[in-house]
C-alpha cells in the first residue's frame, strides 16, 4: 500500500512516499521551500539514490502538490506508474484543540474543524488546510487523513493542562496547555518499549524531543500525562530560537520599555530568543554554539548550561509526575546527535537512578540504542524519531 505523507507549512511542503507493504520502504521524499517567495526550490530523491535539485516555478501549495505528482510519475526519477497507486494521503496538522484527538478522515466536516482550530494556530492550520485541498485537487478520489500534533497529549488531565488564569478563559477562549510534537513523542515511546522488549502499557517513560523546537513528555502506560509545550509551542524548555518558560511579566516589561506591539513581542519570544538569543553568535544551531563554547566563548558555554539545566528540571519534574521512571528517551536533532548535551543533561542524576555509560553515549548511529550502564536502574535510550512514518502508519490504520 503506497502512502503519501504531506507536511504543508507556511512556505514549504515536505513529502515522503512509503510502500507500507514492502517493509515500509521510502520510495521517494523531498521538500519544496520558499513557496511564494523568490528563489523557490525543490529537492527530490528516490530509493534508487537519484536526486533532483533546483529552482521551480511554484507559487502556492497547489502548484507544489502538482509538481510532487509530476516528479513521482517522471520517466527517469519517478517511482509510480500512476497516481492511482497512492491509496491514501496522511497530513501533519498542528492544532486539533479538544475537537480532534485521533487521526481522522478529512471530509468537509473535519476540514471545517481544522479551520476552526486555526484560531489557536494561525501560522499552521491554514497552511495545513491548503495542503489538504491541493491534494484533493491533484490526487482526486484518494482519501486524506489528518494526524494532529496535539492528539497524543489530549489524555493530559486538567491538573496538567489548566493555567492558573481565570477559568473563564479556558471555557470561553479554550486557553489551556495542548502540547505539540505528539506524533513524535508517541512514536518514540512505543519504539523505546519495543527496544526494551516490554509492553508500553506497563512502562513509565519520559520522552525528550530536542530539535529546533523541543519538548518533553511524561508517558505512563502509553498515555501522555503531561508535556512541556502549552497553548503554543513556546512554553517549556529552551529551544533554538524560542524562550521556553518565562515570567510573563518580564515580557510585559520589555514590551513597555521598548514600545513593542504584540506581533513584535511574539517575534522576540519565538524567533530571537532561546539558544540564538542567549549565545549571541547569530546561530541557533547547537553545533555552532558547541563549537564556539569549545573555543572558550563564555556566553555560548552559558547558553548550553541553561539549555541542559532546563531539560534536567523537566526530567525531575516528570519523574515526580509519573511516580518513578523506567526509560528516558532522547530524540530529534539534538537528542539523537549531541553527545555532550546528553551528558550535560544527565550529569548529577546518577543518584536518581539514571546512569549514563560514556562509551555507549559516544557511539554515533542511526539505530535505536541504549546508552545507560547495564546496572542503571532506569534505562536511557536514544531513539531516532520518524514523524512521517508515524503519520503513514496512522493513515494506513484508519483507511484499512
Ligand atoms: P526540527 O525541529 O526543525 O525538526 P531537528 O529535529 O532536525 O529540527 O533538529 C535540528 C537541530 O538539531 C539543529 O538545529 C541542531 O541544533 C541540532 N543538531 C543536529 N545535529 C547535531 C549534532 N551533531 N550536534 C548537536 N546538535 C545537533
Amino acid at each position: 500500500m503506497v502512502i503519501l505523507v504531506i507536511n504543508a507549512g507556511s512556505s514549504s511542503v515536505k513529502f515522503t512516499v512509503f510502500d507500507m507493504a514492502d517493509q515500509k520502504k521510502v520510495l521517494a521524499l523531498g521538500l519544496i521551500e520558499r513557496i511564494g517567495i523568490e528563489g523557490t526550490t525543490m529537492k527530490y530523491s528516490n530509493f534508487r539514490g537519484e536526486e533532483v535539485k533546483g529552482e521551480v516555478p511554484v507559487k502556492n501549495p497547489q502548484d507544489a502538490v502538482k509538481l510532487i505528482a509530476e516528479r513521482l510519475l517522471d520517466s527517469k526519477v519517478g517511482v509510480l506508474k500512476s497516481l492511482a497507486e497512492v491509496k491514501a494521503i496522511g497530513h501533519r496538522i498542528v492544532q486539533g484543540m479538544e475537537k480532534i484527538i485521533q487521526p481522522i478522515l478529512l471530509d468537509e466536516k473535519a476540514k471545517n474543524i481544522v479551520r476552526e482550530c486555526g484560531v489557536l494556530a494561525p501560522l499552521h492550520n491554514p497552511h495545513n488546510l491548503m495542503g489538504i485541498e491541493a491534494c484533493e485537487a491533484v490526487f482526486s478520489g484518494v482519501p486524506n487523513v489528518g494526524v494532529f500534533d496535539t492528539a497524543f497529549h489530549s489524555t493530559m488531565p486538567p491538573k496538567a493542562y489548566l493555567y492558573g488564569l481565570p477559568y473563564k478563559y479556558y471555557e470561553k477562549d479554550h486557553i489551556r496547555r495542548y502540547g505539540f510534537h505528539g506524533t513524535s513523542h508517541g512514536f518514540v515511546a512505543r519504539a523505546a518499549a519495543a527496544l526494551a522488549g516490554q509492553p508500553v502499557e506497563s512502562l513509565k517513560i519520559i520522552t525528550a524531543h530536542l530539535g529546533n523546537g523541543a519538548s518533553i513528555a511524561a508517558v505512563k502506560d502509553g498515555i501522555c500525562q503531561d508535556t512541556s509545550m502549552g497553548l503554543t509551542p513556546l512554553e517549556g524548555v529552551i529551544m533554538g530560537t524560542r524562550c521556553g518558560d518565562v515570567d510573563t511579566t518580564a515580557v510585559l516589561y520589555i514590551m513597555k520599555q521598548e514600545g513593542l506591539t504584540p506581533d513584535q513581542a511574539d517575534n522576540l519570544l519565538n524567533k530571537q530568543s532561546g539558544v540564538l538569543g542567549l549565545a549571541g553568535i547569530g546561530s541557533s544551531d547547537l553545533r555552532d554554539v558547541e563549537a564556539k563554547a569549545d573555543q572558550g566563548d563564555k556566553l555560548c558555554a552559558q547558553a548550553l548550561e541553561v539549555y541542559a539545566y532546563r531539560v534536567k528540571k523537566y526530567i525531575g519534574a516528570y519523574m515526580a509526575v509519573l511516580g518513578g521512571l523506567d526509560i528516558l528517551v532522547f530524540t530529534a536533532g539534538v537528542g539523537e546527535n549531541s553527545i555532550t548535551m546528553r551528558a550535560a543533561i544527565l550529569k548529577g542524576l546518577e543518584g536518581l537512578g539514571l546512569k549514563l555509560d560514556p562509551a555507549k553515549n559516544a557511539v554515533r548511529s542511526p539505530e535505536p540504542r541504549v546508552i545507560s550502564t547495564d546496572d542503571s536502574p532506569i534505562k536511557i535510550h536514544v531513539i531516532p524519531t520518524n514523524e512521517e512514518l508515524a503519520i503513514a502508519e496512522a493513515t494506513v490504520k484508519l483507511v484499512a
